[in-house]
């Protein structure tokens, strides 16, 4: 079909066509307009009326429109759903234009690169990642792009790459072909948007960000995602910094499984901060930096030096309350210094944003002043790199008036006096009235004319009116006529006219001159970026450690002995958001007491009584410490932990769509699988989304896999009370409950974890709490009796190892001789109570046992378990 269309629309179609998956905001006048399915969806989206362009035509194109001024928070909408936004704007002045205004796409905002966040936003990173693959690993590379901050890494599996975008809470990656599908929907599923950048432009500024790399496939990840960002933002990007490549090894590792379930930053149920960690240790008084506070968060440290550097500064802030509240009264007047340095080199920052940075520069002369009466070495490294900018703050003082307007074109913001050439302009404004007036003093005296008076009209500027009676007094030398009216005729004089030029010329010309000088001065501050940065990384790193000290004090934390080996000792520890939330005096401290001979903890106790929470706490005291930042205990001695893993309440992975116990396995499986000697493992109820007996299985080879195979310090919780049992096998497992006292029939939780097992199973109480009906607890208390009644025995791991002693990690200590392994009675029923003659009739049966018998359970991981398990059940159907 042959459509018609007019020159613009064809411009806008060029334009459009190279941004198909963008909405184009097409500058016209004081619009921005949105045409065709970008106007009708962007209606819908924004909520504007659609209209068309030309109704009258037989097919009229949809169009919708903005005003420029309010354009930001349409494309912030626009981005937070997940979209793209091109801006195109005029590039000349539409009334000096000949034939079609000139237009051209500035810029390119995407959810990865969207600059001005406000709010809670701006207490968040917004990385944007890159992706590869090369020689069959995944290179990573990521970057704030208000910030500046770009690092890079890679990793082996598609799993570690994904586990550690959605750490970064990346909303956009830029891929280029080496990138498989598989991974592509991966990131579907999670939301994440993908977009493309086939090759790598600008070599110079490219080379010039990868200078410090080593690693080929990093420098290629870095430069396809400075490629992109130049691509789509067409200006400098002098404040990003020289790319930086990290290894994940060299922090704590915690996978987002756990992240999520620990509440480090996201609260499971309502999705928000508060009653997270980071919620709770979050007293920055700088959004950079409760900014760096959830990087240390997400990346605790594993150096002990480095953890000791930061306690030792955290220790001197708290040990110095009047010096830590002088140092918190200047951070407050410090603004986002990070993201000032970012908006200087876009070229968008305005005089209010220079005057926030003259702010906040004044008030590192006052922080390091404080930092030098601590006189504490811990300090002195910090202390040198407070620079304080003061030839950038004395420039801004000097240039930029004190309240300045939002607007850097319309002139208002150069401080007289800096400029001799807009003084003038400003004195020929300024003054303009008074010359004015004095001219007409002047020429009365010398002329003698009395009523001459000067005037101003739009079309003859300004003119010396004289009546017609008092013609014959003016001076013909200097006088010219410029307009004769019935009583009076008016002049004008070559000093006038030259004056008219000026003080008509000089609004124009200094605005004009102030946007030039302001853009000068912006300039020359672009030339401290990295200064600058450098400060603003000083500064946060203090507000961090200031906020440890006020949350230490406040929630009596103490200093944990941080230890290399595996000593691990807390004496009346706290979950400290539980015990926010209910108060000091209610929350009941419990110790971890794990010698270096001591692995496991096997908690038993009723639900409800706090396994999970003393789980929790210990995984907290861990990252804190770790952090740098001091713990929730009387007294705390810790070894440095490289890995936490969790497998703690029931939360199904509904992305993925999988199964609660598949879920389960896995995540289980994921800490046997990487877990050291070096690793935290928490364990919540495994095996219990299963049947009982399975279920308990699988409970007790993972305790014995994590016992002989990784040695890892572990918290095991269970309910399946028959576990307890391997206290008397397993030398490095010991037994602690949480009590419970039953009172006038009911249950009372007392929070308090004591050594040994628990000594009954609560649950019938617990459905009495729950208001389940008597008759059915009578009857289940009578079915408890009679099972109780039977004696159920577990094999031992010795059992496992007499048949497979090519294991050849047998246990010292062996009881429990007697038992042995189950039964499969003649129905097929795996029996563990009764008689242990290992005889079946049904021959199905025997294989079974058999198979069982030889089974080599050090070598299986729990999965492999689970599929054997399965086959014999199918087996025996
Ligand atoms: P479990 O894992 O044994 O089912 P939870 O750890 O989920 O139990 O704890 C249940 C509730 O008990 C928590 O929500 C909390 O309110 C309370 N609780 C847990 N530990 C303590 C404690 N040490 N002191 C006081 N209350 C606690």
């Amino acid at each position: 079909m042959a459509k018609k269309t007019t020159p613009m629309m064809e411009q806008y179609q060029k334009v459009k066509d190279q941004y198909p998956d963008a909405f184009l905001f097409y500058r016209l006048g004081d619009f921005y307009e949105l045409f065709n399915d970008d106007a009708i969806k962007g209606a819908q989206l924004l909520e504007l009326t659609l209209t068309t362009r030309n109704h009258s035509a037989k097919n009229p194109i949809p169009m919708c429109g903005v005003p420029h001024r309010a354009v930001n928070s349409y494309i912030d909408v626009l981005i937070d759903k997940g979209y793209k936004v091109a801006i195109c704007e005029q590039m000349e002045d539409p009334k000096k234009a000949k034939g079609m205004v000139k237009r051209a796409v500035t810029r390119l905002i995407t959810p990865g690169t969207q600059m001005d966040l406000n709010g809670d936003q701006a207490k968040n990173n917004n990385y944007l990642a890159g992706i590869i693959r090369q020689n069959g690993h995944y290179y990573l590379a990521y970057t704030d792009l208000s910030t500046g901050e770009l690092k890079t890494t890679d990793f082996a599996s598609e799993d570690e790459t994904i586990n550690e975008l959605i750490n970064l809470q990346s909303r956009e990656v830029v891929l280029d072909d080496s990138v498989e599908d598989d991974f592509k929907q991966q990131l579907t599923k999670r939301n994440i948007l993908q977009s493309h950048q086939p090759e790598i432009v600008n070599e110079a500024e490219v080379s010039y960000l990868t200078q410090d790399l080593t690693d080929e496939g990093q420098q290629t990840v870095v430069s396809l995602l400075v490629s992109y960002l130049l691509t789509t933002q067409k200006r400098s990007l002098a404040h990003l910094q020289k790319a930086i490549s990290y290894r994940p090894s060299s922090f704590m590792k915690i996978d987002h499984y756990s992240k999520t379930n620990l509440e480090l930053m996201t609260n499971m149920r309502s999705g928000k901060r508060q009653g997270t960690l980071a919620w709770l240790l979050d007293e920055t008084k700088t959004a950079m930096g409760s900014r760096l506070l959830k990087r240390w968060l997400d990346r605790p440290l594993i150096d002990l030096k480095q953890i000791s550097a930061r306690q030792d500064k955290v220790q001197e802030l708290l040990e110095h309350y009047f010096e830590r509240n002088n140092i918190q009264q200047e951070l407050i007047k410090v603004y986002d210094l990070e993201r000032l340095a970012g908006r200087v080199a876009y070229g968008s920052v305005n005089g209010r944003d220079l005057i926030q940075l003259k702010t906040s520069l004044l008030q590192v002369p006052k922080i390091k002043y404080t930092l030098e009466t601590l006189d504490a070495p811990a300090f002195a490294d910090l202390e040198k790199q407070l620079d304080p900018l003061s030839d950038v703050a004395s420039l801004i003082e000097k240039s930029i008036v004190e309240d300045p307007p939002i607007s850097v074109t319309d002139g208002g913001v150069i401080k007289d006096g800096y400029d001799q050439q807009l003084d003038e302009y400003r004195d020929a404004m300024n003054n303009g009235k008074q010359w004015i007036a004095d001219l007409q003093k002047h020429e009365r005296e010398v002329t003698g004319i009395n009523n001459l008076k000067i005037g101003y009209n739009h079309v003859f500027g300004y003119y010396i009116e004289v009546t017609k009676v008092n013609l014959n007094k003016i001076p013909r030398d200097r006088y010219e006529r410029k307009q004769t009216l019935v009583n009076a005729e008016r002049f004008s004089t070559p000093e006038l006219k030259e004056k008219e030029a000026l003080i008509l010329g000089a609004q124009e010309k200094s605005t004009a001159l102030e946007y030039d000088v302001f853009v000068k001065i912006r300039e020359k501050v672009k030339g401290q970026i990295k200064r600058l940065q450098s400060l603003a990384q000083a500064l946060s790193e203090l507000d961090v450690l200031q906020s440890f000290a006020v949350v230490s004090e406040d929630y009596h934390f103490v200093r944990p002995q941080m230890n290399t080996g595996h000593v691990l000792k807390t004496k009346d520890g706290r979950h400290p958001v539980v015990e926010k939330f209910m108060g000091h005096q209610e929350y009941v401290p419990n110790d971890v007491l794990m010698d270096e001979s001591t692995d496991i903890l096997l908690i038993t106790g009723p639900n409800m009584s706090g396994k999970s929470t003393y789980m929790r706490q210990l995984a907290l005291t861990a990252v804190m410490a770790q952090m740098g930042c001091f713990v929730p205990a009387e007294q705390a001695e810790l070894p440095i932990f490289d890995q936490i893993f969790t497998r703690i309440g029931a939360a199904d992975d509904l992305i993925s769509g999988e199964s609660t116990f598949m879920v389960e396995m896995m995540e289980a499986n994921n800490a046997l699988m990487h877990a050291t000697d070096r690793s935290l493992i928490l364990f919540d109820e495994i095996g219990r989304g299963t049947a009982t007996y399975d279920g308990m299985a699988l409970a007790q080879a993972i305790i014995e896999y994590i016992h002989e195979h990784l040695r890892a310090k572990t918290l095991f919780s269970t309910h399946y009370h028959e576990l307890t049992a391997l206290e008397t096998t397993l030398s490095r497992l010991k037994n602690v409950h949480v009590g419970a006292t039953e009172k006038n029939g009911e249950l009372v939780f007392l929070h308090k974890v004591s050594a040994g097992p628990a000594d009954k199973s609560y649950g019938i109480h617990v459905a009495r709490l729950a208001g389940m009906p008597e008759t059915l607890l009578k009857r289940a208390d009578k079915i408890l009796s009679s099972l109780e009644r039977k004696d159920v025995k577990l094999p031992t791991i010795s059992d496992s190892a007499e048949q497979q002693p090519e294991t050849g990690k047998v246990k010292e200590k062996t009881t429990h001789s007697a038992s042995q392994p189950p039964l499969v009675d003649p129905n097929g029923q795996l029996e563990l109570f009764g008689s242990p003659t290992p005889k079946a009739k049904d021959p199905a049966a025997a294989k079974i046992i058999k198979q069982l018998k030889n089974l080599n359970l050090m070598g299986m991981t729990p999965m492999d378990v689970m599929n054997q398990i399965y086959q014999w059940q199918q087996k025996l159907k």
